[in-house]
């Protein structure tokens, strides 16, 4: 059975085919941050659920070069940079490391490649000379040059790939400046934004005159600068489907840089948004949340991971606090069991169950459908404790069991806690301190700091091996 995927270009789930002849390579491609502040959970979903597609890809053999870009140049860091009167580096870099720090704490494989845009004014200068060339750019009495759908249509092209667009309300030589707007303003639209005075320095030569790129030639110039002019994958959240990846397909193929019947991209993958408490996330609402703000609660990266990869990535997503305090109820359970199933196994080793790796694989090339993967997983540890409960489990067979998870832990990449090797170096500091406590016969400490612990959220579990911390 062949690995499928629901492609928004052809609105139904399709046999992921590559277009490397060998079957092996793979392109692709996500959208990344605009680097003006931290990132919040919803981006983070986007990302966890690109980090899925990818881990899947690699987990059936695939070989992924991952292209994530870095927008750090846009209008809010513009305006970002006007009022703290940081350079454009320094403002960006801040938070461009911001989100690689949450990236890796959600444990996502970093992508093979970061361009940042301003680094790539060059290959975007070239493709709108392309475009130019072929008179689908032209420059306005504004200074700006933009993108002709007329033109581009003229030459036989389709603009309204990913959606359905109606082009009634569309009058040409209507013109939006900004990167952003919805589909009843349909209009050409900016692929160089002459320079303006709000700009302040920010800014490039080029053929036109001073300037910076629009967003969406950014993501043009750049996959197909890494991945070639036509590769695998496309990914972003359901939100970028119009007009950003639209328009990245209309720039790349009305550039006119493919070999002949091929198109920019052949798959195209759209996650569906996060809610939170049913609604979007709004500073002014109190309900927008940063990784940050979760790992100052008390919360892990995993625990997020984890709670991030239950739903599937077309299902709209609702968050919660309650719903992140189960899922780590969930994954207590899972450790749990993994801990025993270690402590028999000791140094025996053994293959993994390929019977439940094929269920496992079955459910996940069914367009990811994690819900069935779950299940299997969650039937397996059910299995596992009975198994263990018993007393009917030898250590070659919890050795089997152990390999059976790492293998599907490479998809989900939730890791394992090991003891009390996961907690924050202040909780384990608190855990030396009452050891100490009690040693010195202090029990009223040794007391006061395990309710702390707990206040924190963890547990001291006295074994025979020692204490060892658990999650509340
Ligand atoms: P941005 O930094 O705003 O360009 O967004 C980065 C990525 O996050 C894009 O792929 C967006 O589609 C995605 N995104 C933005 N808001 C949400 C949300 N609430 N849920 C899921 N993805 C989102
Ligand atoms: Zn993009």
């Amino acid at each position: 059975m062949p690995l499928k995927l629901f492609n928004t270009l052809t609105r139904s789930v399709e046999p992921f085919v590559p277009l490397d002849p060998a079957g092996k390579a793979v392109g692709m491609y996500c959208c990344g941050p605009t680097v003006y502040d931290f990132g919040h959970i919803g981006n983070f979903r986007t990302f966890v659920f690109a980090d899925l597609v990818r881990r899947w890809l690699e987990f059936r053999g695939y070989q992924v070069t991952h292209v994530m870009n870095i927008t750090d140049v846009e209008d809010k860091i513009i305006k970002g940079i006007r009022t703290t009167g940081q350079s454009l580096r320094d403002y960006t870099a801040r938070y461009e490391t911001a989100f690689l720090e949450d990236l890796a704490t959600l444990n996502c494989r970093r992508p093979h490649h970061l361009p940042r845009a301003t680094e790539h004014i060059e290959p975007i200068v070239r493709l709108i000379e392309k475009l130019a060339a072929r008179g689908i750019a032209y420059q306005a009495a504004d200074g700006s040059v933009y993108f002709s759908i007329q033109n581009y249509q003229a030459r036989g092209c389709r603009y309204g790939q990913l959606v359905s667009l109606n082009f009634d309300q569309m009058r040409p030589g209507e013109r939006v400046a900004n990167d952003e707007y919805d589909k009843e303003s349909l209009a050409d639209f900016a692929l160089w934004k002459a320079r303006a005075p709000e700009d302040g320095e920010v800014f490039w030569p080029s053929p036109w005159g001073e300037g910076r790129p629009g967003w969406h030639i950014e993501c043009s110039a750049m996959s197909m600068h890494l991945l070639g002019p036509s590769f695998d994958l496309h990914l972003g959240g359901e939100d970028l489907a119009f007009p950003h990846h639209e328009d990245e397909i209309a720039q790349s193929e009305g550039a006119g840089v493919q070999p002949p019947g091929r198109r920019f991209v052949n798959y195209w993958m759209h996650g569906a948004h996060l809610l939170v408490n049913g609604g979007k996330m709004s500073k002014s609402l109190g309900n927008f949340f940063t990784i940050r703000d979760l790992l100052h609660q008390g919360f892990a990266g995993r625990e997020i991971r984890f709670l991030m990869l239950s739903a599937h990535y077309r299902e709209s997503f609702n968050f919660t606090l309650d719903g992140l305090r189960s899922a780590r109820t969930s994954l207590a359970r899972l450790d749990d069991c993994l801990l025993k199933l270690r402590e028999l196994a000791g140094t025996a080793a053994a293959p993994p169950d390929q019977a439940v790796l094929d269920r496992f694989t079955q459910a996940l090339d069914q367009d990811l459908n994690v819900s069935a993967a779950w299940g299997i997983v969650f039937d397996w540890v059910r299995d596992a404790n009975r198994a263990l409960a018993s007393g009917a489990l030898a250590a070659h067979q919890a050795a089997a069991a152990l390999a059976t998870w790492r293998h599907m832990d490479t998809v989900f990449g939730l890791g394992d806690r090991q003891g009390d090797a996961e907690a924050p170096r202040e909780i384990v500091a608190l855990l030396d301190q009452r050891q100490a406590a009690r040693k010195a016969g202090d029990f009223p400490r040794a007391d006061a700091l395990r309710a702390e612990l707990q206040d924190k959220g963890w547990v001291i579990e006295d074994t025979p091996k020692g204490p060892r911390l658990k999650r509340r």
